[in-house]
C-alpha cells in the first residue's frame, strides 16, 4: 500500500489486512512497554488544516508507539494562514524528509491531490477531507464491530451477516461515506436513516437502503447503530426545523435503546452533541462502544502507518514483532 486515501477503492483483502495487523498491534498495547521499534528513523507529519482532537492525537500516539518521529503542523498559526498554498506546504515537508503525511483538510480531494501531484514522495493518509472520506475512522469502526460480534481473535473474518444502521447527518458526513464503502465491501448490510434533507442526492447509486424513520429502522433490529454528529459548521441552510424536533425524531434516547435488540451496539465517531443526536443514557450505556472506538483507533492507525511505511515487508514481520 502506498497511500490510504479512501475506502471506496480499498480492496477487501487490503481492508482485512489492515484489520488483522491492527489486531497484532492491539495485542502489543496491553503490554507494560507499549512502544515497538518498527518505524524508528521514520518521520510522520500530521498536517491538519481543520480542527481535530481525537484523530490528531490518535495518529500521534500511533506513530510514537511505532517509534517514528512526529511533527505536528496545524494550519492555524502557520504560514498557511498567511496564504501559503498546499503545494508550498507540501514541498516544505518534503524538504524536511517526511516519510508519511497524515492530512486533514476542509476540501474534499485534498489528500488525493497531495498523493498524485508529484510534490512529495511520502505516503499520504487521509485523516478526513471535507465531506468526502475518513478512511481510518471507518476502519476503526469495522474493527470495533468485528471485535464486539466475533470476539478477540477474529482475524480473517469479514462482517458478513451483520446489519449496521447509520443515522443522522449523512449529507455532510465523511464518516458515513467511508463506512458505507468499507462495511459493504466487508459484507455487511447497511441502512441509512436520516431526514430527507440530510440524505445526499447521489445516494441511489450507493449499496444501501435508505429509510426516513428511525423507529422503523430500529424495528428492523440492526446489530449496530452508528449515530452521526449534526455538523452545524458545514450547514449553510436550515435542514431541520429545530434541534428539539431533530432529537425527537432522529435522536437515540433511552426509549429507542430499549427497543433495540439487547446485543446490538451503539457507536458514535465523536465529538458527540449530547442531547441532540444521542442522549446521555445512550452514550454512556454499556452497549455504547464510543471509548472502545477511540482505543481501537490507535491500533488501526498503527497498522495503517506500519503497512504504508514498512512497505512490502510482510505482514508476518509485523506479527513477529508484535509477539
Ligand atoms: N470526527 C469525525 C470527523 O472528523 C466526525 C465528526 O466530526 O462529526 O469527520
Amino acid at each position: 500500500m502506498r497511500h490510504l486515501l479512501d475506502t471506496r477503492t480499498l480492496a477487501r483483502e487490503d481492508a482485512l489486512r489492515i484489520l488483522d495487523v491492527a489486531e497484532d498491534m492491539r495485542d502489543t498495547q496491553s503490554r507494560e512497554i507499549k512502544k515497538l521499534p518498527t518505524l524508528r528513523g521514520k518521520t510522520v507529519v500530521n498536517l491538519f488544516f481543520e480542527d481535530s482532537t481525537r484523530t490528531r492525537i490518535s495518529f500521534e500516539a500511533a506513530a510514537k508507539r511505532l517509534s517514528a518521529d512526529v511533527i505536528n503542523f496545524s494550519a492555524k498559526g502557520s504560514s498557511v494562514s498567511k496564504g501559503e498554498s498546499l503545494q508550498d506546504t507540501a514541498q516544505t515537508l518534503q524538504a524536511m524528509g517526511a516519510d508519511a503525511v497524515v492530512i486533514r483538510h476542509g476540501a474534499s480531494g485534498a489528500p488525493h491531490t497531495l498523493a498524485t501531484s508529484g510534490w512529495i514522495s511520502a505516503g499520504v493518509l487521509n485523516a478526513g477531507d471535507g465531506t468526502h472520506e475518513h478512511p481510518t475512522q471507518a476502519l476503526l469502526d469495522a474493527f470495533t464491530i468485528r471485535k464486539r460480534f466475533f470476539g478477540d481473535d477474529s482475524r480473517g473474518r469479514d462482517l458478513s451477516g451483520l446489519h449496521v444502521a447509520i443515522v443522522g447527518d449523512i449529507l455532510h458526513s465523511r464518516v458515513a461515506r467511508s463506512n458505507v464503502w468499507l462495511l459493504t465491501t466487508l459484507g455487511a448490510r447497511v441502512t441509512l436513516v436520516a431526514p430527507p434533507t440530510l440524505v445526499p442526492q447521489d445516494v441511489s447509486a450507493w449499496p444501501v437502503t435508505v429509510v426516513y424513520d428511525l423507529d422503523q429502522a430500529i424495528a428492523d433490529a440492526p446489530d449496530a447503530v452508528m449515530m452521526l454528529r449534526i455538523q452545524l459548521e458545514r450547514m449553510s441552510a436550515a435542514y431541520f426545523p429545530t434541534e428539539r424536533e431533530y432529537s425527537r425524531r432522529w435522536g437515540l434516547d433511552a426509549a429507542r435503546m430499549a427497543a433495540l435488540p439487547t446485543d446490538s451496539i451503539v457507536m458514535h465517531p465523536g465529538p458527540m452533541n449530547r442531547g441532540l443526536e444521542i442522549s446521555a443514557d445512550a452514550a454512556d450505556s454499556p452497549r455504547s462502544t464510543v471509548l472502545e472506538q477511540v482505543a481501537n483507533g490507535v491500533s488501526v492507525r498503527m497498522a495503517a502507518l506500519y503497512l504504508l511505511l514498512a512497505g512490502e515487508r510482510s505482514t508476518n514481520h509485523a506479527q513477529e514483532e508484535a509477539r
